[in-house]
């Protein structure tokens, strides 16, 4: 079979046989999770710090984010963490940082993204989480994806950063095919020649937001703060993202951005995180009122 568009790594055949649920229709299909709709009018922001430090920190930060405009607190309590080692400042919560965000939850009225990595630990964290984040590292952990999509719970699939379009629209074939589409891709930069040196860590790849919204009906969020690794160039690149028809963006905040656990480099504080939430509604409006 001839490709419609010559050149493109997605086949005729493939939209038939191997992707027809996620690639089958290419205008948005919102996804509505408590209210928050993605791939509609609004850009809604999904927003907190790497991982859950404290109930107190998840507390206070989900309030500061819900003021600024956020709608989601992400926050990981389970990390993929790329070294196994841990100490008092390489960590994660574990179970207890499940707790923490179902405070944050409480106290605040957001909605709750966080990082599932292992099937045992689904019931707990599906008690907190209204979304199921799979990380970029898990995107092709098919069981992972099959038992998530089962739970019912709206999916956050992030892309490897290795993965073309394709593959990324393969996984996200799983958990439509469970019969769950309350799915969202989220593009967090990609590996290239000139990454992971000190002038680049991932590069965001804008060019596939409007490439999802092509092939997909699926709704697209991007995470600069995974991208670049680097506070002062998140902000440029969200509003990048945004510009290129991104419907929700992921970003990392932190009250001490330098005491993070993980990731120091990247969380914006609280102001910068305020700032940026602002100007993400104006490039929003803007780029949609044509
Ligand atoms: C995260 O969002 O905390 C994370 C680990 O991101 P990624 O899977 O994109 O590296
Ligand atoms: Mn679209």
């Amino acid at each position: 079979m001839n490709n419609i568009f010559p050149g493109k790594d997605i086949s005729d055949e493939d939209l038939i046989s191997k992707i027809p649920l996620s690639a089958s229709k290419g205008f948005t299909q919102p996804v509505t999770v408590g209210g928050v709709t993605f791939g509609g009018a609004e850009v809604p922001i999904v927003a907190g710090p790497n991982t859950v430090e404290s109930e107190e920190m998840i507390v206070e930060i989900a309030k500061e984010v819900q003021l600024a405009g956020a709608k989601v607190l992400r926050g990981g309590a389970f990390k993929p963490l790329t070294f196994p080692y841990r100490s008092s400042t390489y960590r994660e919560a574990g179970s207890i940082g499940l707790e923490w965000l179902a405070s944050a939850k409480v106290e605040s009225s957001l909605l709750v993204a966080t990082e599932i990595i292992d099937i045992r630990d689904m019931e707990k964290v599906c008690e907190v989480a209204d979304f199921l984040q799979i990380g970029s590292r898990n995107m092709q952990n098919f069981p992972l994806l099959i038992e998530s999509a089962r739970t019912g719970k709206a999916i956050i699939l992030k892309r490897h950063y290795g993965s073309s379009l394709r593959d990324w629209l393969g996984a996200a074939e799983y958990i439509l095919n469970e019969g769950n589409h309350n799915l969202i891709l989220c593009e967090r930069g990609v590996a290239a020649p000139h990454t992971h040196k000190q002038t680049s860590r991932f590069l965001i790849d804008i060019q596939v937001i409007p490439a999802v919204h092509e092939f997909s009906h699926l709704p697209i969020m991007a995470d600069p703060s995974h991208a670049s690794f680097w506070q002062p160039w998140v902000s440029p690149l969200a509003c990048a993202a945004v510009a290129a028809g991104a419907d929700s963006v992921m970003l990392e905040v932190h009250p001490n951005p330098r005491e993070a656990w993980v990731d120091p480099l990247q969380a914006l504080n609280y102001s910068e995180f305020e700032t940026l939430s602002r100007k993400i509604q104006q490039i929003a409006k803007l780029t949609r009122e044509f």
